[in-house]
């Protein structure tokens, strides 16, 4: 099966600025970021979407959960806050399938989002 875009990128095929990367996902600056900090965490594993998830990627999807902040304070945009956004479907605004956490930091958010 053809590889996804973000699969190219963990798999260094295409360029990436990756930030933090272990044996289940990846995380690499956003190309067009929304915020001073844009960050996507995906699984290695190509999961179209959160609502594809199985029972069995509960662990993946812990673990990248738990690893998210700690991405953020690394990157050292942790203390004053930051939002996680999974984007689900055409209403969601997902606009790549496969399954990605966007780290967003740096400013000030607003809700509701757009
Ligand atoms: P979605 O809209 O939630 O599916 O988010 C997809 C994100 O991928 C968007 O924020 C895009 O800016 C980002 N994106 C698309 N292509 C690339 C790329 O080649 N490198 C890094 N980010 C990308």
């Amino acid at each position: 099966m053809e590889k996804t875009l973000f699969q190219k990128i963990c798999d260094r095929e295409i360029p990436g600025t990756i930030v933090h990367e272990d044996d289940l996902c990846v995380c690499f600056h956003d190309i067009n970021r929304g915020a001073p900090m844009h960050l996507l965490l995906v699984p290695r594993k190509p999961i179209p979407r959160i609502a594809e998830a199985a029972a069995e990627d509960q662990a993946l999807l812990g673990h990248m959960l738990l690893t998210a902040p700690k991405i953020a304070r690394e990157q050292g945009f942790a203390e004053d806050g930051f939002r996680l956004v999974i984007n689900c479907g055409k209403n969601g605004g997902e606009t790549v399938p496969h399954l990605h956490i966007h780290i967003l930091g740096g400013r000030q958010m607003e809700w509701p989002p757009g």
